[in-house]
């Protein structure tokens, strides 16, 4: 395994504020220096994304004053992979008035990461959560509100308390279209300047610093070269190394990765996130998982038949017969256990041969009771469109037949590294969103990637990235600098070799075998024996693909064959990077199962005296081994013990 990576020095955050948790954000907001309002309009910010991480750390930065470019490869800034998220998003606002609190929502959020978050970065998000929701309200976010007026809440997994605020089932995109509104209207006051269809593709980095961004003009392919005082990526996750995914089909590595090779550290790659709750893959052709909002288990029952090979309607299986086996297995929490715990108990009933549909690779989610219990109307205006979405692809009426459901990649914990400050190991590049390696240590719970991306743009950032600018403006940049013109010149390199390969195999044949190799080995279930051969097959698969991919068409067009093709050769590295990282961490913790490491009962089984640290690797050099750094994890507040949702 040593031969795979180089171990370095340990690392610390060194912004991480020492003292009571609850007053460590205050503490650092206080010492953070501040700009004042006109040095303000001097300093000028990049940013990369438009999702609700991007959108509203650029809303917020440009309301302040700075000069921000932001930049986007769709066609629209509202168009970003956020739009799609449905459920809902957490705040310990305890409108319930069911036990919750700011300090019951960091418990619950470190013990949902099962032991592999930071203890400082989980109470600023569980404060500032409270926050976010009077901000969206006063954008005129449409949640849902129940008869008294009060915004409505429902239960997400891992959780015993209703801190989920939702807008039916489309809370993303209502969440989007506030920052969007927020975001333009700093570009109507000349504070942001918008830059859409331009895909990054290289970070500019001067004298240690980071100080741009070549971005190639999807239209009309020119490379282009930005400039500014600080860089943020809030360029979203990686889930799609996988090929089939629940995310948009343009997610991608690319600029985190760029960055990576440029000296960011990359966090955790390994631990991603299954959700238990897709529609399931239905043929070899499908380019696209679906997912089916994890708000659907709060009053849908998960069950199999009792028996294997059971292949009798499911409305013909009487009570006696089912197995509704996360309420046998966790009476606490039911159908609402964490993701992980439910993705593997889902594997776990379909390996003994109780799957259902075809292939066997699906179980029920029931809705008969809670129609039975609530009423058709009722369900309909809580479900509705989620309901018709699965009748539009799978042709099955979901009020009369159970749904079918299996898990699917959906989000990754990993990312770029970040310190408390959300800034990187290279200086003036800040990360947020699912881009950075985040809040959610091995495992994310539900209704909290939201929470995390408006927490990093709306109040995280806008706090933190002023103690670095204090410093600027600094020197302008010399565009003839070498750095500038060998990252733009790298760019040019790789998109001529990109296109004159002229192989036999599409871009996207690589694509889906690549994540297969990673399905297979580095999914629901990984060990020594099949990483090992997963990173050999990822090496040969890699070279075959710079000597056989077939790129149709020219850099100066809309090209999605080019675009596509660059996003799978850094897929192809990254995918190497967490199959390492996934090998070298002996211990099963969240959504990192290794087959070595389980309970008497098949639960993950961690290895605190070894492993309780953040795995944070720096890029080797091309063809070299990448080294490892550690991050210790403290925790002074919660008790590190075995997860237990029973
Ligand atoms: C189907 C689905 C449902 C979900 N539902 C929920 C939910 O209910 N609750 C919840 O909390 N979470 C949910 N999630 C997770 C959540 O939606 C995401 O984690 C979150 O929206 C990510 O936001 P982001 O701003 O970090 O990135 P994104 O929204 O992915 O935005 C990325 C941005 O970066 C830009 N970009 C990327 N690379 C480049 C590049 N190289 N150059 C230029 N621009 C670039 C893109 O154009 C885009 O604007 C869901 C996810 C999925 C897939």
């Amino acid at each position: 395994m040593k031969d795979l990576y180089i171990e370095g020095d340990e690392i610390r955050d060194e912004k991480a504020p020492a003292g009571p948790v609850a007053e460590r954000w205050d503490k650092r907001r206080f010492s953070a220096k501040l700009v004042n309002p006109a040095n303000r309009r001097k300093l000028s910010v990049i940013i990369v994304g438009t999702g609700l991480a991007g959108a509203s750390a650029a809303a917020t930065l440009g309301e302040a004053g700075y000069n921000v470019k932001s930049f986007c490869y769709q066609d629209s800034p509202r168009r970003a992979h956020s739009i799609a998220a449905q459920g809902g998003i957490n705040a310990a606002k305890n409108y319930r008035n069911d036990g919750d609190s700011i300090y019951r929502l960091f418990y619950d959020t470190v013990k949902g990461g099962d032991f592999r978050s930071r203890e400082s970065n989980v109470y600023r998000l569980s404060q500032v959560s409270v926050e976010i929701i009077d901000q969206c309200v006063a954008q005129g976010v449409p949640f849902a509100r129940e008869y008294g007026g009060l915004l409505d809440n429902r239960s997400f997994g891992g959780v015993q308390v209703s801190r989920t605020f939702y807008a039916r089932g489309q809370t993303g995109q209502q969440l989007l279209i506030g920052a969007y509104q927020a975001l333009e209207r700093q570009v109507q006051a000349g504070t942001v300047e918008m830059n859409t269809r331009h895909e990054m593709l290289e970070l500019i980095v001067v004298d240690g610093r980071a100080r741009g961004i070549v971005a190639r003009d999807m239209v009309t392919g020119e490379i282009e070269t930005h400039f500014a005082d600080a860089v943020v990526l809030s360029s979203g996750g990686y889930g799609n190394v996988f090929y089939l995914s629940t995310n948009a089909m343009g997610c991608n590595v690319t600029a985190t990765w760029r960055a990576h090779r440029k000296g960011a550290h990359f966090a955790n790659p390994c631990y991603t996130q299954i959700h238990p709750t897709c529609i399931p893959v239905s043929g070899d052709y499908q380019s696209k998982l679906t997912l089916m909002s994890e708000s659907l288990r709060n009053d849908g029952r998960i069950w199999v038949p009792k028996e294997a090979g059971d292949k009798r309607d499911p409305r013909e299986i009487p009570e006696g017969e089912r197995d509704y086996y996360l309420e046998r297995i966790y009476p606490a929490f039911g159908n609402l256990v964490p993701r992980d715990i439910a993705s593997r108990a889902a594997k776990n009933v379909c390996d003994e041969g109780r799957g259902v549909g075809p292939g066997g690779l699906g179980v029920y989610l029931d809705f008969a009771d809670a129609i039975k219990r609530m009423g058709r109307p009722a369900v309909e205006a809580k479900y509705g469109n989620l309901f018709d979405m699965y009748q539009r692809i799978t042709g099955e009426n979901p009020y009369e037949v159970p749904m079918r459901i299996y898990p699917a990649v959906h989000y990754t914990m990993g990312g770029l590294w970040v310190d408390y400050d959300l800034q990187s190991s290279i200086p003036g590049l800040f990360v947020t969103g699912e881009a950075n390696f985040s809040d959610h240590g091995a495992n994310r719970l539900g209704a909290s990637a939201l929470m995390q991306g408006l927490a990093d743009g709306y109040f995280v950032l806008p706090n933190t990235i002023n103690d670095y600018l204090a410093a600027g403006p600094f020197e302008k940049v010399d565009e003839s600098s070498p750095e500038v013109e060998e990252a733009a010149a790298a760019v040019r390199a790789r998109i001529d070799k990109l296109l004159s390969i002229n192989g036999d195999r599409t871009v996207d044949s690589f694509h889906k075998e690549l994540g297969h190799i990673m399905w297979d080995y580095c999914g629901m279930e990984r060990s020594e024996e099949g990483l090992r051969k997963a990173v050999e097959r990822i090496r040969e698969l890699r070279e075959e693909f710079w000597q056989n991919v077939r790129v149709l068409g020219t850099n100066e067009e809309l090209n999605q064959s080019l675009e596509k093709a660059g996003r799978v050769a850094d897929f192809f590295e990254l995918a190497e990077l967490m199959c390492i990282d996934a090998m070298h961490r002996r211990e099963s913790c969240g959504g990192h199962f290794r087959a070595e490491s389980q309970t008497e009962d098949g639960e993950a089984l961690r290895h605190d005296d070894e492993f309780a640290y953040v795995a944070a690797w720096e890029f080797g050099g091309t063809g070299e081994p990448p080294v490892l750094h550690k991050e210790p994890l403290e925790y002074e507040y919660v008790e590190m013990k075995q997860r237990s949702y029973k």
